[in-house]
């Protein structure tokens, strides 16, 4: 975007707030994106805010994170946490909520919905009002059927939704090809979806800095950092790290520690662990503050995230950034950041014994880890913030033409 125009930015995402804490089995890649894209675009001078759902008495209504970036806490449903699944039927009280805000103050030039509960909120909204209207899925349903089948939870009628959603918004933004191929089997029409990554902060995740201690009894070290949710495949890193002695696993993410016992995923791989007889080489740390994310990858041989999907995966990226070579499924957004045998290792989703391999040979090879970790922090590059806020601002203004944002309108943060 070129023109000069600052652009009323509103950013929707119901149930991923940019200032909850991540990791927990609610909060994760989303959360870090709506928040890092709004600073990114508050920082090329656009007035952004970012709606989520209120989720407790406590919160005010407005919270100024910086300026040129609110986040407002809709008042939609209970002031209390919903599950993500039953979030569906408070879309329409949250567009409705949008609806009085934005006819009393000022309607933003673009509405961006993060996941597709949010568009269902917003949708409505930006054709009554007829402001452009962009939609990122972050996660779609028909992949998550596919791999979870019975065991998935989204309400019935959420691949219509999406389907619906994909065709009527005037741009969708998809995180990763594999996305957008997903779409075009759903018979979207492919024209106005455009791959943009998501990004990483490259001032925070860099090779030198801060670094966990390593304990003296492990030779090497793996990480794991993310939520520990089922099908993010940590079983498979618990059985595949059963064959790589001197190893210890560390895996960050879930519950915060003093509470970990409650978390039924963190039981869930320690029962594994027993059972492969490894428990005693895995520190299971629980949720870790995102400030101390770079120095825990830092101190890592490598850095495991072995999905069976993913539409994208922030935490490789993370990891490359800090100079540490990643061993990934071959899925989603992963196909396009670790690239094999340069910054890291791909391995089919779910396979112990080609992740047991790849991890033994990346692990016995110092000289190839140096190397990959370098190539690594180059890649990771290409994925800043500011790169990917310029490119969104670029989908933004085909949208909005000059003459359209004449509209007078309330003052964000400034
Ligand atoms: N994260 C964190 N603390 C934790 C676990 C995860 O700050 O204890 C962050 C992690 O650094 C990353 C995000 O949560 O930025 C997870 O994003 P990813 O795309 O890897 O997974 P998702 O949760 O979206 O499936």
């Amino acid at each position: 975007m070129d023109r000069g125009d600052s652009l009323r930015i509103a950013l929707i995402s119901e149930h991923a707030s940019p200032i909850t804490p991540l990791g927990a089995s609610e909060a994760g890649g989303q959360n870090r994106h709506v928040r890092s894209l709004g600073m990114a675009l508050a920082d090329r001078g656009h007035g952004v805010v970012i709606y989520t759902r209120r989720t407790s008495q406590d919160q005010p209504a407005v919270v100024r994170l910086r300026p040129g970036l609110d986040v407002v806490h809709v008042p939609a449903g209970p002031p209390a946490p919903v599950p993500r699944d039953k979030l569906g039927g408070l879309m329409g009280e949250f567009g409705n909520w949008l609806v009085s805000d934005w006819n009393s103050v000022a309607c933003p030039h673009v509405v961006h919905a993060h996941f597709w509960m949010s568009g269902i909120a917003a949708l409505p909204v930006c054709r009554n009002l007829n402001i452009p209207f962009i939609q990122t899925f972050h996660a779609l349903g028909s992949v998550k059927h596919r791999y979870q089948g019975t065991n998935d939870t989204s309400p019935p009628g959420r691949q219509w939704i999406e389907q619906f959603l994909a065709e009527e918004a005037d741009a969708v933004i998809a995180t990763c090809a594999d996305e957008v191929n997903e779409l075009s089997t759903m018979n979207v029409d492919g024209s106005h979806i455009q791959v943009i990554p998501c990004g990483v902060d490259l001032e925070i995740f860099t090779p030198t800095g801060p670094s966990w201690p390593r304990p003296q009894h492990a030779r090497y070290r793996i990480a794991y950092v993310g939520r520990l949710v089922e099908r993010k495949g940590i079983d498979t890193i618990v059985r595949a790290l059963a064959g790589i002695p001197g190893t210890e696993l560390v895996i960050a993410g879930g519950l915060p520690a003093a509470v970990l016992g409650q978390d039924a995923d963190a039981r869930r791989i320690m029962a594994t662990a027993q059972e492969c007889g490894v428990r005693h080489r895995i520190q299971l740390t629980g949720q870790i503050a995102a400030t101390d994310v770079p120095a825990l990858l830092r101190s890592a041989d490598l850095v495991v995230a072995v999905p069976a999907y993913e539409p994208f995966g922030m935490v490789p990226l993370e990891a490359m950034a800090c100079g540490v070579p990643v061993v990934a499924s071959a899925v989603g957004g992963m196909r396009g950041t670790v690239l094999d045998g340069v910054t890291g290792r791909q391995v089919p989703p779910g396979d112990v014994e080609a992740l047991r391999r790849a991890l033994l040979s990346a692990l016995s090879d110092a000289d190839w880890r140096r190397w990959a970790g370098k190539r690594a922090v180059e890649a990771a590059q290409r994925y800043s913030w500011t790169s990917i806020a310029e490119r969104t601002e670029d989908v933004y203004a085909r949208l909005t033409p000059a003459d359209s944002l004449t509209v007078p309108g309330r003052q964000v943060a400034s």
